[in-house]
């Protein structure tokens, strides 16, 4: 099926452990996520640059827990973050300082002067504004920061709307055609070091071609940049590399390597990637129970007791996640076409419209796969459910990584102002319900 994830004896199996002894151990809706995928991904994408000077930043956002981060970083794997929270996360798993870069359109003047007083090894920035902060930060502290400058190549990356972000008019980098007078700002203000140029031209990527003139326009820029005199030592690629979630063929990354290098080749650059979803979306499933099928007139409906809170992709990008039962069906097993929805209320809280399933009953286990990337990361407690839990497997033994909050967990920190407790001799209590 995928790396890690597969059939073992008619049971669906994550390197090696059959779903249903995790789903026994801590319940359901639960993550589970194969160290085989995640690092036979990493280990494919690096050695088809080990012959080039490079450095892998996994892109902290698509799944940042510690022991996902840790197991990257083991392989060797620095960090890009969009966040302060993001650095904090990839030094507490042990990534080194000068393997982080930092992206993102709204850096903060707090954040960048705990990045510097951490010693990063970039600021990718995205705007003028952001360059003068950063210059201002650095000076009063005393640092400089390495920057790249983060380019809009104006490629189309052909991915889905909400989630390109190298064509001219979204909000991301800076216009080509402004990059050089950038850059001359930048040579001016004291605090900053131009050593790099960036971009990042989307995500779910799946016909590479729009890399290579991307990376083509950077190392024109790249040139024309040395010759009025600055240092371009690194050229980051950005991420973006897509995954199969419904079978596609995905991009080979030997084919994204070849024409990486065609286009980067003789910049003298040291090569930055940024990869996310790549190395840990197919890594993933969402272990889920059905808890009721309801037979509408128009509609068989499999309930879930997983929900758009535990997995947000279908709601917010339409995504497709090929959903399983986690007892093999049989091979003559009827197909139908069924609702799969989750119990919150809002008609956009379904996984699958019209999915052909083989028939499911209240109790049984199915999984949700290519869960590893974008999923945990971007669950919430809306409707007061507990987010789930995320588990770690290798080699046929698993751990807990991060445990399900109890119910009261959701709402312990929430107090009643002044003016709702009673002054009466039985003050109302400040927590509601006990575990
Ligand atoms: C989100 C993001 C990435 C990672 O994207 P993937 O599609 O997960 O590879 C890399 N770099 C930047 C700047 C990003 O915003």
């Amino acid at each position: 099926m995928m790396t890690g994830i597969e059939y073992r004896g008619g049971i669906l199996a994550v390197d090696g452990v059959p779903l249903p002894r995790i789903a026994d151990a801590f319940g359901t809706p639960t993550y589970v996520y194969s160290t085989e995928a995640m690092v036979s991904a990493y280990r494919g994408f690096a050695s088809a640059f080990a012959d080039r000077d490079n450095l892998i930043c996994y892109a902290l956002k698509a799944n940042s827990n510690l022991a996902v981060i840790s197991t990257l970083a083991a392989e060797g794997a620095g960090a890009d973050a969009v966040s302060i929270g993001e650095i904090r996360r990839a030094l507490a798993a042990g990534v080194e300082p000068k393997k982080i870069v930092f992206a993102g359109v709204g850096k903060t003047a707090e954040e960048m002067a705990a990045a510097l007083e951490i010693g990063i090894l970039q600021f990718n920035v995205e705007s003028l504004s952001e360059l003068k902060m950063l210059s201002e930060v650095a000076t009063a502290l005393g640092h400089t920061a390495e920057i790249a400058v983060r380019v809009n190549p104006d490629v189309d990356a052909k991915t889905h709307a909400k989630i390109t972000t190298g064509k001219k008019g979204n909000k991301f980098g800076i216009d080509l055609d402004q990059a050089a007078s950038v850059y001359a700002l930048a040579k001016s203000l004291p605090g900053i070091k131009a050593t790099a140029i960036g971009m990042h031209i989307g995500s779910q990527i799946l016909d590479p071609t729009p890399f290579e003139e991307a990376l083509r326009r950077l190392v024109t820029l790249t040139r024309e940049l040395r010759d009025a005199g600055h240092d371009i030592q690194r050229l980051d690629c950005g991420g973006g590399l897509g995954i199969p979630y419904k079978g596609e063929t995905p991009v080979s990354v030997e084919s994204y390597a070849q024409l990486v290098k065609r286009a980067t080749d003789g910049s003298g650059c040291k090569l930055i990637f940024e990869p996310g979803r790549y190395f840990v979306g197919n890594a993933g499933v969402l272990i889920t129970k059905v808890v009721h099928v309801k037979d509408g007139s128009a509609h068989r409906f499999i309930i879930l007791d997983s929900a758009m809170n535990d997995l947000v992709r279908p709601a917010m990008y339409d995504a497709w996640h090929t959903i399983v039962p986690v007892k093999e069906p049989a091979a003559d097993a009827p197909i139908e076409p069924v609702e799969i929805v989750g119990p919150i209320c809002e008609s956009s809280d379904q996984f699958a419209k019209g999915r052909p399933m083989p028939p499911l009953q209240a109790g049984d286990l199915v999984a949700i796969l290519s869960a590893g990337a974008y999923s945990r990361v971007m669950s919430s407690n809306y409707n007061t459910r507990p987010e789930p839990p995320e588990v770690l497997v290798k080699e046929g033994v698993f751990a807990m990584i991060k445990p399900r909050p109890a119910v009261t967990d959701l709402f312990a920190n929430e107090t009643l102002p002044e003016w709702l407790v009673d002054t009466g001799a039985s003050p109302r209590p400040r927590v509601y319900g006990t575990r």
